[in-house]
């Protein structure tokens, strides 16, 4: 699960890593007021407004509505309503984004923390997350932060740093302290930045994250280590031990026919093809869309129902894949194993009688345990759906449908 920059900055600051302190905004007018409660709270007369959205890159990102961007900086309270009015209910494209874009509905009024007109800050990139083939943890940091870290790797890699971190034991004293050497950090800036590691790893640890990454990490001019910006993956499979984070969803950010997909437990990634898949079991799933495009059509999405196709899901599946427009072909591509293809076919009649008339064609291929059952029940119910028994021959009918 993916959650916002505020809400990332929020937990961070619960496990004791500096941030830049900000305060969420969904109108122009919040924005403002936000932002004098924000002097209040900290000093500050200049501020930067961001965009929320789940994705990166929004400080070199244009909304396309106005042509700010994702990211501007604030020279005071006056300029805050107008800045925020260019970005709340735009569209922001960034490099993350695709050309599509994500709607901005909140946005972020933060302190500005690089002081004006004095140099010595320095931004670093720090992440940690998981090194599956060893099993522990790691922590990459560089001191060429705020830029793409992509960038970073492919032309200067070796001035990526990383530290392993032994799960078992966690961050040592000399690990946090060789960190803040690298990144060529003494005195108080040391201290600052030991503690802003070790804290940050805590952090990943106690909210059971696949990754946190912030970037750019900021020294301040007077020595402050504070992140700036915080990206972090939660592990869905852990979100069970954490209730708390249930209401950081937010499901404006997720394709809608994704979240539909998820209440009915159906395993669905939408593509931008035109041939509507429905599968059981993912690896079939996958040899489906394989065959999709050499019969020369393009998958529209992966969809596994897994396990326990029947009726419900297969109307459910049905549903999610019609809202795709451009959907011309369904193709349902069962094998049945445990699951019993006549029951699988009968819930395809079911459904198709339920959702009223499918317009697209539909073939469906059914293999294995009653399969012949099922095509029978499938050829005399009357209904537009083509039935194959093998692979090929529903690659030819795709192929025929979509001629
Ligand atoms: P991203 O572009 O989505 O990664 O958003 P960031 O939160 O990283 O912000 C983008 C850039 O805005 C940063 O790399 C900084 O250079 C700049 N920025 C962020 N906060 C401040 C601030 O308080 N003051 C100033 N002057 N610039 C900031
Ligand atoms: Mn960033």
């Amino acid at each position: 699960m993916n959650i916002h920059e505020y809400q990332a900055k929020a937990i961070l600051k619960s496990y004791g890593v500096a941030i830049q302190e900000g305060k969420v905004a969904r109108t122009p007018q919040e924005a403002e007021a936000q932002a004098k409660l924000l002097t209040t709270e900290t000093g500050t007369s200049w501020y930067v407004v961001k965009a929320q959205i789940h994705a990166g890159g929004r400080g070199k990102g244009i909304v396309n509505e106005t042509g700010s961007n994702g990211v501007v900086l604030a020279k005071g309270i006056d300029k805050v309503f107008d800045i925020a009015k260019g970005i709340l209910g735009g569209t922001l494209v960034t490099k993350q984004t695709g050309p599509a874009g994500k709607k901005v509905n909140q946005v972020l009024i933060a302190q500005d923390v690089y002081y004006p007109g004095e140099s010595k800050t320095a931004e670093f990139y720090m992440s940690v997350l998981l090194n599956r083939k060893t099993g522990r943890n790691i922590i990459m940091y560089s001191t060429e932060g705020g830029m793409d870290i992509e960038t970073v790797a492919e032309n200067t890699p070796h001035l990526i740093f990383k530290e392993e971190i032994d799960p078992k034991v966690g961050i040592q004293a000399f690990q946090a302290r060789k960190i803040a050497f690298n990144l060529g950090l003494n005195g108080k800036a040391m201290k600052e930045m030991t503690k802003f590691v070790t804290s940050l790893y805590k952090a990943y640890v106690g909210t059971d994250a696949s990754m946190f990454e912030i970037n750019p990490v900021l020294k301040t001019s007077d020595d402050k280590i504070i992140a700036v910006d915080s990206k972090v993956n939660l592990d869905d499979n852990a979100l069970y031990r954490h209730p708390e984070f249930f209401e950081l969803r937010d499901l404006s950010e997720e394709d809608p026919a994704e979240v539909e997909a998820g209440k009915h437990n159906l395993n669905f990634i939408k593509l931008d093809g035109n041939v509507g898949c429905m599968v059981n079991g993912a690896g079939l799933a996958m040899a489906t869309m394989d065959i999709i495009k050499l019969s020369g059509g393009d998958p529209a999405n992966f969809l596994d129902v897994g396990g326990a196709a029947n009726a419900v899901t297969v109307e459910a599946g049905f549903r999610i894949i019609l809202k795709d427009p451009n959907v011309k072909a369904i193709l349902l591509n069962i094998f049945g194993g445990i699951v019993r293809c006549d029951r699988v076919a009968a819930g395809v009649v079911e459904a198709y009688k339920s959702i009223g008339e499918i317009k697209v064609p539909v073939i469906v291929r059914l293999q294995g345990t009653n399969a012949e059952e099922g095509k029978v029940l499938i050829d005399n119910s009357g209904l537009k759906v083509h039935s194959a028994i093998t692979l090929q021959e529903a690659a030819d009918l795709v192929k025929k449908v979509m001629a």
